[in-house]
Order: structure tokens, then sequence, then C-alpha cells
């Protein structure tokens, strides 16, 4: 099936409320500007240079995601333009982000990402240093980042229940975060492989990579 084609499916799953970030890393730009030729304007990379260099040559009004894990001296050359950071889970980085949002002027969203699965592989904060981080002075005094939600990523395991355990960990997580900080509403769970589940247990934003555009070679 086409990209247009595989985008258009999984759209009319998605039901109202659900925004779709599609995953675009190591894809072309040929590949990224068919799914913008049907609509699609949200476009998620985990790596800062290719998403800069993509966000130079493709449409302006194309918003970009940075989804991946993020280091601090690279926060400035997507500073100008990210719409939304994901992976955010560090007060250092935090800082960072918002430093680089003063220069330009402008207020950065952001996820704080939660470590969710079983893995320690993944990043993301646990439950003690969210409320750490959200409480800390430093935090309180930052004028140029504003925290939008939370993201998390489940297990890679074919055991539903564990997967859907773990969603659920978040979406309570992100009720009671709400106490907190009121205006948050974004909450980026789910991906090709449980994007269904996690749509169940609560998510707001899905990220979807292989689903849209095929599998990815990495070379
Ligand atoms: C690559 C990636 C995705 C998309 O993965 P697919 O399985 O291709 O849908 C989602 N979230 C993050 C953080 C990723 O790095």
């Amino acid at each position: 099936m086409s990209i247009k084609e595989q985008l258009k499916n999984i759209k009319t799953e998605l039901p109202d409320g659900v925004t779709l970030v599609a995953v675009s890393k190591t894809k072309p730009n040929e590949a990224i500007l068919e799914a913008y030729e049907v609509g699609q304007r949200v476009f998620g990379e985990n790596k800062v240079q290719e998403m800069v260099a993509k966000w130079e040559t493709l449409p302006k009004d194309i918003e970009w995601h940075m989804i991946g894990h993020l280091q601090r001296n690279k926060v400035k050359y997507m500073a100008e333009f990210v719409s939304l950071i994901h992976g955010v889970d560090s007060l250092r980085l935090l800082k960072e982000i918002n430093k680089q949002a003063q220069k330009h002027d402008r207020v950065i969203p952001c996820l704080l990402q939660m470590h969710i699965a079983e893995e320690d592989t993944k990043f993301g904060l646990d439950e003690a240093e969210l409320k750490e981080l959200i409480q800390s002075e430093e935090f309180k005094a930052m004028e140029n980042i504003t925290i939008m939600g939370l993201m998390g990523m489940a297990t890679f395991t074919s055991n539903q229940n564990q997967v859907r355990k773990e969603f659920a960990s978040l979406k309570s997580i992100f009720e009671k975060l709400k106490q907190e900080l009121p205006n948050i509403s974004v909450l980026s769970m789910g991906m090709s492989g449980d994007y269904g589940l996690a749509i169940e247990e609560g998510s707001t934003m899905v990220r979807i990579g292989s689903s849209i555009f095929g599998d990815r070679n990495y070379s």
C-alpha cells in the first residue's frame, strides 16, 4: 500500500482528539511530501540534525516534533522552530531548552518523558523524579518552556496485558499531575505496534512511523 493509503487508513481509526505524529525518521523528503499532500502536517524525528535538514527544505507549515532522546548541546539547533519536544527527562535539559527558547523570544512546548517500561534501556523519569522536578524553584521560574503533558514508551513485548498496564500507569500519573499542572492536555503514547491499546488507555497523541512509511533501513 502507498504512504497515502496507509495514512488514510490510520486516520480513519483514530478517534477525534487524538493527534497523529507521523514519524518520518530515516525517511526521505519525498516520503514526507506524500503524506503532506494528503494533509498531514505533524511529523516526528529523533535526530536533531536530520530534523533541521528537513525543516530547511520542506514546507514551513509543517510542525516538527522531536521525539528522540535529546542531548543538551543539540537544543540550540532546533530552538527556532521545534513545535513540541517529547523526550524531556531532566531539569538540566529543560533549563537548556528554556535558555535557547529565550534567545528566540519564544516559548517551547515540552512533554516530560516517564519511564514506564520494564527495560532499563528506555529513558524517562520515575514518579519521584517527576515530583521533584515540578516542585523545584528552578522549574517554577522558567518562562520560556511550557509543559503540555507526558510521554512514555511501553515495553517491547507481545504481552498485551503488560503493555496495557504500562499505558494505564502513565495515564494515572498524568491524571495526578493535572492537580499540580491543570493546563496539561497531551498524553503521548502509542506507536505502530501498540497505538490501539494506547488509545483505549487514554492516549491523546500517537507516534506512528513504520505503519505509515514502511520499515526503516538503518545502515
Ligand atoms: C521510532 C519511534 C516511534 C515510531 O515507531 P514505529 O514503530 O515505527 O511506529 C515512536 N516513538 C519514538 C520515540 C520513536 O523513536
